[in-house]
């Protein structure tokens, strides 16, 4: 028979992460499922700037998630790749159902995640990767001294669009109001940016090109006018990156765990609908979806599962 664990923690972002270094903390056995690489969302986000104590010059998602897994590898948490395809979360013991096995345990915390929304436009899927992408980190390189235009208008968009006009030697955002929702000191410094230029009102509504995508149709959301955008003869190509936001990584508990449009939603100690099953970071229904509220999550979790273990005895 598997192990039962005391505490099994599914995605490993900052708050599956510091789940594990509490819970490890705590001399709870711990075991951390992740699909692909730790870090989630911050695995593609190339500066950090706002997590309390961060003062280190250039400090990356994936710098400070490999030092959150070495940490709570230190505890005692294990950390195991597997792609679970179901989960059993009733009962005393909480079953999930891997492609490499199964996984028992008497706490569950849910830190899946949530991950970039489409664009919208025709033809998106076709040129994801031929001249769209949704990971500046990842990709920026590709588009050097590229035209570049991003879609959105919140942080991610304009931090993201900043961090592109290193490589591009022009950055356009494409947003559909005249007035960005990012942080007023983001807007400030991306206004002074000289390679950053605006297209405001505005959305995609098609992509095009044969292997690459090589045009676009723009539409302003006031006038309806449609503009055809063509990439510069010389470069073939331009670069299309998608920040509109994110969609939750919670199919997989749906009609199990209570949800609200997708997310899931817990109490103030990240208790969900079900004994011994608790959920953090951004797939949970909150208002600010950070490193540092996912991280204060993940820990209140852990705390919560031994609570639970000591009082279900
Ligand atoms: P967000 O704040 O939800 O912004 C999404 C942006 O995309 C908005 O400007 C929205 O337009 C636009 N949008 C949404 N759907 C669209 C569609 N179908 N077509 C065109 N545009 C669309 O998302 P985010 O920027 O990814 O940020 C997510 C969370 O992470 C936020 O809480 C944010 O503060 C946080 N974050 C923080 C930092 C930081 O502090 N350094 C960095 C990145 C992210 P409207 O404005 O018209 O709604």
């Amino acid at each position: 028979m598997s192990k039962i664990y005391d505490v099994i923690v599914l995605g490993a972002g900052p708050a599956g992460l510091t789940a594990g270094l509490y819970a490890g903390r705590a001399r709870l056995s711990t075991l951390i499922i992740e699909k692909g690489q730790d870090g989630g969302q911050i695995a593609i986000t190339n500066e950090i700037e706002n997590y309390p104590g961060q003062m280190v010059e250039g400090e990356s998602g994936p710098s400070l998630i490999a030092r959150m897994t070495e940490q709570a590898k230190k505890f005692g948490a294990e950390r195991c790749s597997d792609v679970i395809k179901s989960v059993e979360l009733q009962g005393d013991v909480k079953k999930l159902v891997g492609a490499k096995g199964e996984y028992l345990a008497k706490t569950v915390i849910l830190a899946t995640g949530a991950f970039p929304k489409p664009i919208g436009c025709k033809n998106e899927g076709k040129f994801v990767g031929k001249g769209i992408s949704f990971c500046a980190t990842c990709d920026a390189s590709f588009f050097e001294d590229f035209e570049v235009y991003v879609v959105g208008g919140g942080d991610s968009a304009v931090e993201e669009a900043m961090y592109l006009s290193k490589f591009a030697r022009k950055v356009t955002i494409i947003h559909r109001r005249n007035e960005l929702r990012a942080a007023k000191s983001i807007q400030e410094k991306a206004f002074a940016n000289p390679k950053l230029f605006f297209m405001w009102d505005t959305v995609v509504d098609e992509v095009c090109g044969d292997e690459l995508m090589d045009s676009m149709i723009v539409k302003n959301v006031k006038t309806g006018e449609l503009t055809k955008i063509e990439a510069d003869p010389d470069d073939g190509i331009f670069g299309l990156f998608g920040f509109i936001g994110y969609n939750p990584n919670s199919a997989l508990f749906e009609g199990q765990v209570e949800l609200d449009r997708g997310y899931i939603v817990t109490d103030a100690d990240m208790h969900t609908n079900i004994p011994g099953v608790f959920a953090a970071g951004d797939i949970r229904v909150k208002s600010l979806r950070q490193v540092v509220t996912a991280a204060a999550d993940g820990a209140i979790a852990a705390m919560q599962c031994e609570k639970y273990i000591a009082e279900t005895k």
